[in-house]
């Protein structure tokens, strides 16, 4: 008898290899682990709404269930007309011009068209500009599709504004587009009208593509209002991303777009490229499709959460109050989103490993948060904490983080 040849082990594809999203990596695993074993985590680690009490609403439900008889076949891979047809009022809204129905893709959310833009675009060794802090999807779906990414710095002194300087320093001329999030993950920074026509004069001047992450744009405190980047110029080529996750609480449902605008002429080929993507995937979830049209002509009652006195709101300040109560912890308030991103001072916190010092928190005080370097920070002093824990909760989670960090200190 002849014994069968060891099996060569099974090895993922070296397209993985730069390619990282912490937001669900190994102490989410530890914690996951850890609720098996009967422990119960206080999580400020994902923006999840429907897990915190923050309903989707009703006639958001109630259309999806009506339609959901009409949903069983394939839609247009662009999407349903009356999704799309509604996305192009809110252009209309947002004051982005000259999009039409073609111009217009929806998605599995606002994540799977991110994977398929930058897919549509990148060749090896071409460049995207995209901020540090980020929202980790978008530098690990330019790595994914051989592109490199180029982290710009935004400016914690300055709000956590995009460093403009810093933007035209990174640019070479392999350097194909640049990210925004606004309002921003992990930050909870809104930027003003001015910011963004100086990052449109530079994409003009250097002919980069804008990619605009604009899904939190009603997520946003203290009557501010959203500027759309996409608004402010009708020659730049810029793709705006956006859904009902965060605005309309039902990230589950999978359902978002993505806007091109702009000089459409010049991207013909590129535009070539993301129809066949979209083709090739079919279509977006019917049901979530479906969702779309009510969610944006239907009652906002995200307005009533982020309101003074809305449940958002409250979150946000008590949770702002008490983190920056901690010895050694400043944080900007964030303007909008669900998030906030503190520093811990290095002289009271010698943090080398912030994976680990999050591992440790999680350990001792059963309290999941995500460290600062899982959002393409560079120094391990950062971490991102999510407010959508009930008050109750964010008190015991924030007092535990406190305890925590004064052993730390007195180590
Ligand atoms: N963009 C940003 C900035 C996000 O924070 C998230 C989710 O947290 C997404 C995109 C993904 O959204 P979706 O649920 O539409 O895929």
């Amino acid at each position: 008898t002849t014994s069968a040849p060891q099996a060569a082990s099974i090895h993922k594809s070296g397209k993985l290899a730069n390619v990282c999203y912490d937001i669900r990596g190994p102490v989410l695993v530890r914690a996951r682990q850890m609720e098996d074993e009967g422990h119960k985590i206080i999580k400020l680690n994902i923006g999840n709404l429907a897990s915190f009490g923050f309903d989707a609403p009703d006639e958001i439900q109630q259309d999806m269930i009506r339609n959901l008889p009409n949903s069983a076949g394939y839609s247009d891979s662009k999407g349903i007309f009356s999704a799309r047809k509604a996305v192009m009022h809110y252009c209309q809204q947002k004051k982005i011009r000259g999009v039409t129905l073609d111009d217009i893709y929806i998605g599995n959310g606002v994540s799977e068209l991110i994977v398929m833009a930058m897919n549509a675009l990148l060749d090896p060794g071409e460049e995207v500009l995209l901020p540090a802090p980020d929202y980790p999807l978008w530098t690990a779906a330019v790595s994914l599709s051989g592109g490199t990414p180029r982290h710009y710095l935004c400016d914690e002194s300055n709000g956590w504004l995009p460093d403009l300087d810093d933007i035209r320093a990174k640019i070479t001329p392999n350097t194909r587009a640049i990210v925004i999030i606004n309002p921003n993950n992990p930050t909870g920074a809104l930027y003003p009208p001015e910011v963004l026509r100086e990052i449109v004069a530079i994409a003009r001047e250097h002919g980069l593509i804008i990619y605009a992450d604009e899904v939190y744009d009603k997520v946003l405190y203290d009557g501010e209002t959203h500027t759309s980047i996409g608004s402010l110029s009708e020659d730049v080529l810029t793709i705006t991303f956006n859904g009902l996750s965060k605005n309309y609480r039902c990230c589950g449902y999978r359902a978002g777009w993505m806007i091109v605008s702009g000089d459409k002429r010049r991207a013909r080929d590129y535009i070539e490229g993301l129809d066949m993507l979209a083709s090739m995937r079919l279509c977006a979830n019917v049901p979530g499709q479906y969702a779309i049209q009510t969610a944006l002509g239907g009652y906002q009652s995200i307005d009533d959460l982020v309101a003074p006195g809305g449940r958002m709101c409250r979150q946000r300040d008590l949770a702002h109050e008490l983190i920056t109560a901690i010895p050694g912890v400043t944080c900007v308030k964030p303007k909008a989103t669900l998030y906030m991103f503190p520093r811990l001072d290095p002289k009271l916190y010698p943090i080398a490993n912030d994976q680990e010092f999050i591992a440790e928190l999680l350990e001792a005080e059963r309290v999941l948060l995500v460290q600062g370097t899982g959002f393409n920070w560079a120094q391990p002093d950062h971490f991102r904490l999510v407010f959508l824990p009930y008050e109750g909760d964010l008190r015991e989670a924030i007092g535990r983080i406190a305890r925590f960090l004064e052993t730390y200190r007195n180590r």
